[in-house]
């Protein structure tokens, strides 16, 4: 059991980076400090490299469904009765158009999300010349998620002016086999490597809530920080209807919250995301994720709905820490130090039926 004295804390928090053992990053999962305590040490880091700044993140689909992969915890797997409308990959001037859009709304950068086990080398091909267009003819930066792939591939879309990929570790190597049997760990990290290789930054994270033990996050935390992964979406686990998860674990707001800052400690500088899954697993706490985490999704997480840009700016201001986004954020400020009118007016007609 580690100790809560401000001394010991200092012992515990290394000023190296990961800024803690394995053994301690277990501990702290396990409840060894108390919540509020870890928060805090979390968020010192947090304010050491991204002061109060949170970056808000859309994602934008250009392929949905016509996946052949198993993957349980995804609406588009194969054979998925999640009903998801599919349809195949949007073509190059459908995406340059979107791109165009993104643009006039002030984005520097467009992010592509492609369904699937990862891209032929026609849709190569295809992604190479939509992203050298988006990136010659609009000026943005683009980021891509399109799964697995190989060095050569990889160096391709470098070339074509590619200047990040997701591609999420989603669970622990000891783990792998019960969340997915159509590839295997092992695949995810060769591709992340071949992105490392060629120098395209990296944007790869985990679910949290898929069965796996408090000791296979801790090997996630840590692999990450092995694979220089620059940005590290936090997914808490969203049981979408099908979903092929055998046990999903029952998550506590306070669970979550233990994991974002274990995340924060093993990679202190990275850009930690609570993503998908927020709102049903951190629920009234959700605030507090942005102590340990520096950034986060609004408008949903490709097939299931999320808070919305207006309550998710909102709820950024409340903590006294400032939004910052790729295109023009579509906010108004709450009126009358926050209640809206007609909630003033339902609270009149409350009080006058006590009256009466
Ligand atoms: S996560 Fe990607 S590869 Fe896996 S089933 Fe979903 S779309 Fe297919």
């Amino acid at each position: 059991m580690i100790a809560t004295t401000d001394s010991t804390k200092d012992k515990l928090f290394s000023t190296e980076s990961p800024r803690i053992s394995r053994e301690e990053a277990l501990n702290l999962l396990n409840g060894s400090m108390p919540t509020l305590d870890l928060i805090r040490e979390a968020y010192k880091i947090r304010q050491e490299f991204f002061g109060n700044k949170v970056r808000i993140h859309i994602l934008e689909n250009v392929k949905n469904g016509h996946c052949a992969e198993d993957c349980g915890y995804c609406a588009q797997r194969k054979n998925s009765n999640s009903g998801v409308q599919e349809y195949p990959m949007k073509t190059d001037e459908e995406i340059f158009q979107e791109a165009l859009e993104a643009k006039r709304n002030g984005a520097y950068r467009f992010c592509m999300v492609s369904s699937g086990r990862g891209p032929t080398e026609k849709s190569i091909h295809n992604l190479t010349q939509t992203i050298s267009r988006i990136r010659n003819e609009l000026g943005m930066k683009v980021c891509l998620s399109a799964g697995i792939l190989d060095e050569q591939k990889a160096k391709v879309l470098k070339e074509a002016g590619l200047d990040r990929y997701n591609h999420n570790l989603n669970t622990s190597e000891a783990h792998y086999g019960d969340i997915c049997t159509t590839h295997t760990f092992m695949d995810r990290v060769k591709t992340i490597e071949a992105m490392n290789n060629v120098g395209v930054g990296l944007c790869s994270g985990v679910i949290v809530g898929m069965g796996e033990s408090l000791s296979d996050l801790v090997d996630i935390a840590f692999k990450v920080k092995e694979l220089k992964i620059i940005s590290i979406p936090v997914n808490f686990f969203i049981p979408i209807l099908g979903h092929a998860i055998k046990n999903p674990n029952p998550l506590t707001p306070e669970l979550c919250l233990r994991i974002l800052s274990v995340f924060r400690f093993v990679n202190p500088d990275s850009e930690v995301r609570v993503a998908a899954g927020r709102e049903g697993h951190l629920r009234s706490m959700q605030a507090m994720s942005l102590y340990p985490a520096n950034s986060l999704f609004a408008s949903g997480y490709l097939n299931v709905k999320g808070s919305d840009i207006q309550q998710t700016v909102e709820m950024i201001r409340d903590l006294g820490m400032e939004p910052e986004f790729d295109g023009e954020i579509e906010y108004s400020e709450p009126a009358t130090g926050g209640y809206k009118e007609e909630s003033i007016s339902e609270m009149y007609k409350y009080k006058k039926n006590i009256e009466n």
